[in-house]
């Protein structure tokens, strides 16, 4: 509050009451032009800012501390004309830890240490049974925006050679050893032994890793998404891992969420599992509110266009 009067001062503030049983009279709605839906994301919250928000007759301007809108809740501000604009980018960092974590838990035997020290038991991993060196590997990032570039970035302190997966070519800065188009992912997937998924879910990325993707992957691959479940035929990726196919997954997302109980990847050894949980940390709402609300705040003030304006 105290940020967002400093940058605009002379604005008034609303701020939502945190009771989903409050309605805002309708006085208080009509002065509503902009809304900052700042990450108080628990199920009945969202539910009264998005029915108080949507009730303000002229509200223009939705900004919303999530980074992806797939959520059919922010396209009915879209179809009646409210600009719309996320902080994508503001949880990159800890998503992208979330998935170096994940790899090194496959990498390095955390799970084997993890299951002998629940059973109090000494057992070091024989030198014959060594997991192969991370140095060398070769990763694919699909999606090379902010969470994507963040794990290569880290990836490639590890000694990982790194592939990003993209519409555009090679720039300067990337880092990645090569870009490839999205077209070129079956035949890359052959060279690949971790295959990262940070991209939006979209009419070209449903389903583009397909049982023939996941076939492609050497023996002992892992999967490590943190895109959107539909961007991987999950029936395919099961078969894969419980064949031995694939060595591994750290997944956060799903087709279906919340994961169902009899879903086999719950019991699947070697699959890690984030409840959509893959962000969390407790910087999320700062980096949110200062790196992207606030910029566009100034902007909006100076008649510019958004940064991450949803179009
Ligand atoms: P971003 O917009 O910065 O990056 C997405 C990148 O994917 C862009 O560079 C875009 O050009 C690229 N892309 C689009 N279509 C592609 C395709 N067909 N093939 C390859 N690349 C393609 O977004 P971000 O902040 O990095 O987030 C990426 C996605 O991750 C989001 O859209 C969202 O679905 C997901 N996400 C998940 C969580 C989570 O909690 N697990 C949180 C934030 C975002």
């Amino acid at each position: 509050r105290q940020a967002i009067e400093a940058a605009w001062p002379g604005l008034e503030l609303i701020v939502l009451p945190d009771d989903p049983a409050a309605r805002l009279p309708a006085e208080v709605l009509e002065r509503i032009d902009f809304a900052y839906f700042s990450g108080d994301v628990y199920p009945e919250y969202s539910r009264s800012f998005f029915a108080a928000t949507q009730g303000a007759p002229n509200l223009r301007w939705l900004h919303t501390f999530n980074a992806g809108v797939d959520n059919p809740v922010f396209r009915r501000f879209l179809d009646r004309g409210v600009v719309l604009s996320t902080s994508s980018g503001s949880t990159a960092q800890p998503i992208a830890q979330s998935v170096i974590g994940g790899m090194l838990m496959l990498a390095r035997p955390f799970l084997r240490w993890a299951d002998a020290q629940r059973r109090r038991a000494w057992e070091p991993v024989p030198a014959s049974e060594a997991p192969a060196d991370l140095a060398g590997q070769r990763m694919t990032v699909v999606g090379l925006g902010a969470i994507g570039s963040e794990v290569a970035r880290l990836a490639r302190a590890f000694g990982l050679e790194v592939t990003g997966v993209r519409r555009s070519p090679r720039r300067e800065g990337d880092p990645v050893e090569r870009v490839v188009p999205p077209g070129e992912l079956p035949a890359l997937a052959r060279e690949t032994d971790w295959l990262v998924l940070a991209c939006p879910l979209t009419e070209e990325t449903r389903g583009l890793v397909s049982r023939d993707v996941l076939a492609a992957l050497p023996r002992g691959a892992c999967l490590l998404n943190v895109a959107r479940g539909e961007v991987v035929d999950e029936a395919a990726l099961i078969e894969a891992l419980a064949t031995g196919h694939l060595g591994g997954a750290y997944l956060d997302v799903f087709t279906t969420e919340p994961l169902p109980p009899d879903s086999p990847l719950w019991g699947l050894p070697n699959v890690i599992i984030s409840p959509h949980n893959s962000a969390v940390a407790a910087g999320n709402e700062r980096r949110a509110t200062e790196g992207y609300f606030l910029p566009n705040l100034a902007r909006m003030r100076a008649g510019q266009p958004l940064v991450n304006e949803v179009r």
